[in-house]
């Protein structure tokens, strides 16, 4: 099979990217986005041990983005005649930078198996730091990190935050949390037991072991607001009672937990308030909005608009939110800092934009479509926020970030991600 060729990816300035990340307060965080690529856009098995040698669909398919980094793939074998697989690790792991001791710090990440965390890992491990993962399973998979198995510089832990936990470590990553409004909302008491117990529990391990602590907050702290776009100074406007809560006041607890460890203890804290971010690994079936469109889109399914559609969100790439949570992290700002991006949809445009660029991918790549998908409406959940749009102007001024990844340009990575999944049988 002919090398395929590669897919250029524009910056909103027009710029192509080849890497991620950045050299700044004393933290590099660059790293090749071909060989991050490899590491999400890999396989998950090839089809038969006949085949194992032959490049998969999916394979070819993914070449197009991780030029020269095919090495870094999975080789567990399915065996369709006895409906089996056979596991392999990855025969090569990735090159990971080799740092002096001094640079090398070992990080923490909670909920590190979830689809921000999994994300933050390949960062911080193709950067050579040391990385524990800290995750019961709820709604992450051992699968997005499984490619970092047995590699000396990474541990993973199945443990619950709700309870206590000790370890040596230099920064907290603390992320452990259902994200998703199903998933927080399948459970309320256990999220407001994750999001107080849990964020106690590691500002208590922060404080013992003099780590610096951050946290992912969340624009759901600012509820339906009535200042728009948000800045970190408003206060938010939550129902305390309604079906969000135990994710809204959980988030907004769990910032005023921060705040006093920091006040009484000292502990250095950092607190990310993260606007809707989307992109590969994210579960498919976790009920947020841009899985929801592309995967329906994918199977040919009516898209499920909720309300009128004239509510909006804005949408930030993975890459983009890695980037600001590793900058906040390493920089000398402790206020809340908004993560996001500023380009606002209604959720009726974004249904037609996620379909135009379905539709385009499956042009490229010749699938015959046997309708167009109809875009249909739905009632409006409780409590859906009606607009929402960070003001990053903090995030600029104290981290000099900003997103560089257009959404249409994630949307079309993140469809290809989908469906070369359903193409292998493993979505
Ligand atoms: P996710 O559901 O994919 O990941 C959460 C991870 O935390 C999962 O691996 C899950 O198993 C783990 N977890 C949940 N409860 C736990 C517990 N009690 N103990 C240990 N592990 C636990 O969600 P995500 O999108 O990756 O979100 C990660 C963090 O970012 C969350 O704190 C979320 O509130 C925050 N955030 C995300 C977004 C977004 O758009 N993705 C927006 C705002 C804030
Ligand atoms: N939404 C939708 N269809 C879906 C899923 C979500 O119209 O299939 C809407 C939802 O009502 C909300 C927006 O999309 O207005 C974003 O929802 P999501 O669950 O992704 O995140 P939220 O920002 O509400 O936490």
């Amino acid at each position: 099979m002919p090398p395929a060729a590669p897919i250029k990816t524009l910056d909103k300035e027009g710029r192509e990217i080849t890497t991620v990340g950045f050299d700044r307060f004393g933290f590099d965080c660059e790293v090749s986005l071909d060989v991050l690529r490899s590491l999400y856009l890999r396989p998950h098995y090839v089809l038969s041990a006949n085949d194992a040698e032959n490049s998969p669909k999916e394979a070819t398919q993914h070449a197009q983005f991780i030029q020269g980094h095919s090495e870094y793939q999975s080789k567990s074998i399915y065996h369709p005649d006895t409906n089996s697989i056979s596991y392999t690790t990855l025969s090569l792991f990735p090159p990971v930078k080799l740092l002096p001791p001094s640079g090398r710090k070992r990080i923490l990440v909670t909920g590190g198996a979830g689809f921000v965390g999994s994300h933050l890992v390949d960062r911080l491990m193709l950067l050579g730091h040391e990385v524990t993962v800290l995750d019961n399973f709820f709604t992450g998979s051992k699968t997005t990190v499984s490619h970092w198995i047995g590699h000396p510089n990474f541990e993973m832990v199945r443990h619950d935050v709700v309870e206590p936990f000790m370890i040596e470590c230099d920064q907290i990553y603390h992320l452990a949390c259902p994200a998703s409004p199903p998933h927080y909302q399948f459970n309320a008491v256990k999220t407001l037991k994750t999001s107080f117990m849990g964020t106690l529990n590691m500002l208590g391990l922060a404080k013992r072991t003099k780590a610096r602590f951050l946290i992912t907050s969340t624009s759901e702290v600012y509820g339906d607001p009535e200042v728009h776009p948000q800045t970190e100074d408003y206060w938010g406007h939550v129902n305390p009672i309604g079906p969000r809560a135990c994710y809204d006041e959980g988030k907004r607890v769990a910032e005023t937990l921060t705040y006093g460890f920091q006040r009484q203890d000292g502990v250095d804290v950092r607190v990310a308030r993260i606007f809707n971010t989307y992109g590969p690994r994210m579960n498919p079936y976790d009920g947020r909005v841009v899985s929801n469109f592309i995967v329906q889109a994918l199977k040919g399914e009516d898209m499920t608009v909720y309300g009128d559609g004239k509510q909006t969100r804005s949408f930030q790439y993975i890459h983009d939110l890695v980037d600001g949570l590793i900058a906040l992290m390493n920089s000398d700002e402790s206020r809340p800092v908004n993560i996001g991006n500023g380009d606002e949809f209604t959720i009726g445009e974004f249904a037609e934009l996620v379909r135009e660029i379905v539709e385009k991918v499956q042009d490229g790549d010749g699938v015959k479509r046997s309708r167009r998908v109809d875009i249909v409406y739905e009632p409006m959940p409780t409590d859906d926020p009606q607009k929402r749009r960070p003001d990053t102007a903090r995030a600029k001024e104290s981290l000099q970030w900003q997103p560089r990844w257009t959404v249409k340009m994630g949307l079309e990575e993140m469809v290809r991600y989908y469906k070369a999944k359903m193409e292998e049988g493993s979505l």
